[in-house]
């Protein structure tokens, strides 16, 4: 059977990824996406198993040692991480996952599995990043100069990654998103012609 598409999204916290993510899956919901643990408290409405592991420091201490992430990265003064059954057993599957990642985490995933396709999301401009991070309301002041500051230098490494979407509206983000899955479905080395082919 053929494997399943490992696609990478990251972008500045406020980027709008998680939203075209959700869309995404909305409209295509053959693929998957794969649910990270972190070691951050919830917030307001986010439940277990749903958004993330909420894992204690003790916890997601023990998962690295024990092999369980397929990528892990410190970001901010938390710890995140990919669990590493689930995706393995939905590529072998042949389901399309989607990780919503950090670069560092992204980059890490490259290293493992250089046919992932990894895509950047952004705002249209700074100032818009920072309009949409206030409005959000969920981070405080001293946060949000903290998320604006990662988020230059994540756009730094964005020209590693193979696409780069900038989300002005959601609708023609998604679309893009859609051209970009579509497209690489039809990549030659992804393609098996059953009784005939494959590349
Ligand atoms: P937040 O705390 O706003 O949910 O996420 C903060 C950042 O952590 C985002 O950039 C998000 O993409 C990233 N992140 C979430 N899960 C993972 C993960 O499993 N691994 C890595 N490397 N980054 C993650």
């Amino acid at each position: 059977m053929q494997q399943g598409m490992l696609i990478i999204v990251s972008g500045p916290s406020g980027s709008g990824k998680g939203t075209l993510c959700a869309e995404l899956i909305r409209r295509r919901p053959d693929m998957k996406i794969s649910v990270s643990a972190t070691t951050r408290t919830p917030r307001p409405g986010e439940l277990h198993g749903i958004n993330y592991f909420f894992l204690s420091p003790d916890e997601f201490d023990k998962l690295i040692e024990a092999d369980g992430f397929l990528e892990w990265a410190a970001i901010y003064s938390y710890k995140y991480g990919t669990p590493v059954g689930p995706v393995k057993d939905m590529l072998a599957r042949g389901i399309d996952i989607i990780l919503e990642i950090d670069v560092q985490g992204g980059l890490q995933i490259r290293e493992k599995y250089p046919d992932a396709i990894l895509v950047f999301i952004t705002t249209p401009s700074r100032q818009e990043l920072e309009r949409r991070l206030r409005g959000r309301g969920t981070d405080e002041a001293g946060e949000i100069e903290v998320r604006l500051e990662w988020a230059g230098s994540e756009l730094v490494q964005a020209a590693r990654y193979d696409y780069l979407v900038i989300n002005d509206e959601v609708e023609n983000a998604v679309h893009k998103l859609e051209c970009i899955v579509e497209a690489e479905r039809c990549r030659p080395r992804r393609i098996v012609i059953p009784g005939w082919i494959s590349y």
